[in-house]
């Protein structure tokens, strides 16, 4: 056993799915932060337990082959880019592996190769959205930023190397108002103050951005004075406020004020538009969306006769994606707003074998498929991280569709919710990992599934 401040030498040979380094010291297994597989590196442990411990990297000794400079001035205390240490082509093969070993650890699959990682061509600047959160740094200057690693410290950075420019531009804005109109930062020891986040989103083939601030206020004070500021900003086309007045983590509230401009901002992908509201998911990397979309279409095989089932489909995108080459799509989301925004998408793109429904996936096809004897040929799921509820998993098995496509942010819910649909009479055919959020740990997997004839 080691003690807390010792140093020690260690050689990186693997890596957790979270990016930190997994060494050992006689026996004793290490986790530490910001070291790279391959690394030589010394360390000193800031916490031991008996069988293991955690260490902060103090020097790499030897660098890994895979090691890089980061860009990003702050990549290591930020929480948002776990892996920017790591060449991208080995940020690929760690999500490949990530996805392997789900798919035997927790699904206990075996004999499933999983292809390389569709990479993006640009690995930064891909996001389109961004959520700043808004405080005081110690000096009692406002500061918008992201929150360190698995805390709510924020680090300032204006600048973030995965988003977009304008960002910066929108944040001197809204740091201006607070100013100026002396409006106060949210405090969440105290639960006072006014401003909590800025989200910011930039349509990629419109340039259309919305901002829409989240206050804990019903009312936004001297809007008049933010709305002209925002103004001048290139492609400013929704300003908002959304109102959270609530004591928890959570981002959002549920209710949206328009102030200026339309309630949504207008994107496409392929040849199909989309109107995005504040409130609705929308995927955050359009260049690799289409390449997801494209993937999930190609895993569907439609011939233009199929039902088709789009459960948790947001604003629609992928039914519409769909629908083209089917003969009926049905979406199911949650969001009110996002339903909205799905019909409104139909209709805006000329799109009428489409019909969405507002509710829980898990009570919504249940229901369709008890009471109104609903049929489907695919079944297409995009959950979050979370997965399927077991219901919908047994709903989906009774249901028996030809396929089913599973597009997944967790690859870890991905294989569990597998195991029980392979259990039900399904095989995997394909699996695509798709990189949509580099620099990050994060994988999103799509998998076609098809029923055992027997
Ligand atoms: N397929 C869409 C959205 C995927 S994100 C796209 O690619 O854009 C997951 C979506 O599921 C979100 O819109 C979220 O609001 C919704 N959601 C979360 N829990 C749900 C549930 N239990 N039932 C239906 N939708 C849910």
């Amino acid at each position: 056993m080691m003690e807390k401040n010792q140093p020690a030498t260690v050689t990186i040979e693997d890596m957790t799915e979270n990016g930190e380094g997994i060494g050992k010291v006689d026996g004793y297994t290490l986790f530490i932060k910001d070291a790279v597989i391959g690394d030589v590196a010394e360390v000193k442990i800031t916490r031991a337990k008996k069988t293991y411990g955690y260490a902060r990297l103090m020097k790499v000794l030897t660098p890994s082959p895979d090691r890089v400079e980061p860009l990003c001035p702050v990549a290591g205390p930020c929480g948002g880019c776990q892996l920017q240490a790591m060449s991208y082509e080995s940020q690929l093969r760690f999500k490949q592996k990530k996805v392997q070993d789900h798919l035997e650890r927790i699904g206990g699959f075996r004999g499933i190769e999983v292809p390389p990682v569709l990479g993006m061509e640009r690995p930064f600047a891909y996001r389109n959205k961004a959520q700043y959160p808004v405080g005081r740094n110690k000096d009692g200057e406002i500061v918008m930023g992201f929150y360190a690693g698995r805390t709510h410290t924020i680090i300032p950075v204006e600048r973030c190397l995965l988003g977009q420019q304008v960002n910066e531009q929108v944040l001197a804005v809204v740091k201006d108002w607070m100013v100026r109109c002396k409006i106060e930062p949210y405090e969440e020891e105290t639960g006072r103050g006014m401003v909590r986040h800025v989200l910011i989103r930039v349509a990629k083939a419109t340039g259309q951005v919305m901002v829409c601030l989240v206050v804990n206020a019903k009312k936004l004070p001297d809007a008049a004075v933010l709305v002209e500021g925002l103004m001048s900003v290139p492609g400013v086309a929704s300003v908002s406020y959304n109102v959270n007045r609530e004591r928890s983590n959570v981002i959002l509230g549920r209710e949206v004020v328009t102030l200026w401009g339309e309630e949504y901002i207008v994107d496409a992908i392929g040849e199909v538009e989309y109107e995005i509201s504040p409130l609705s998911f929308y995927q955050v990397n359009p260049e690799q969306t289409e390449r997801l979309y494209g993937t999930a279409l190609e895993f569907a095989g439609l011939t233009g006769d199929e039902v088709v089932w789009d459960l948790y489909c947001g604003i629609g995108t992928i039914s519409l994606f769909l629908a083209k080459k089917a003969k009926m799509v049905y979406g199911v989301e949650i969001v009110p707003q996002a339903i909205e925004n799905a019909k409104s998408n139909a209709e805006r793109n000329g799109i009428r074998n489409v019909e969405f429904f507002v509710g829980k996936a898990e009570d919504v096809l249940p229901e369709m498929y008890e009471k109104e004897n609903m049929h489907a040929d695919v079944i297409v799921v995009d959950p979050p991280r979370k997965g399927c509820e077991g219901v919908l998993l047994e709903t989906m098995v009774r249901m028996k569709p030809e396929k089913i496509v599973y597009v997944s942010c967790d690859s870890a819910t991905l294989a569990r919710d597998l195991r029980v649909l392979c259990d039900g009479g399904y095989e995997v055919r394909k699996v695509q990992p798709v990189d949509m959020f580099g620099m990050t740990v994060h994988v999103e997997t799509i998998v076609l599934l098809q029923r055992q004839h027997t």
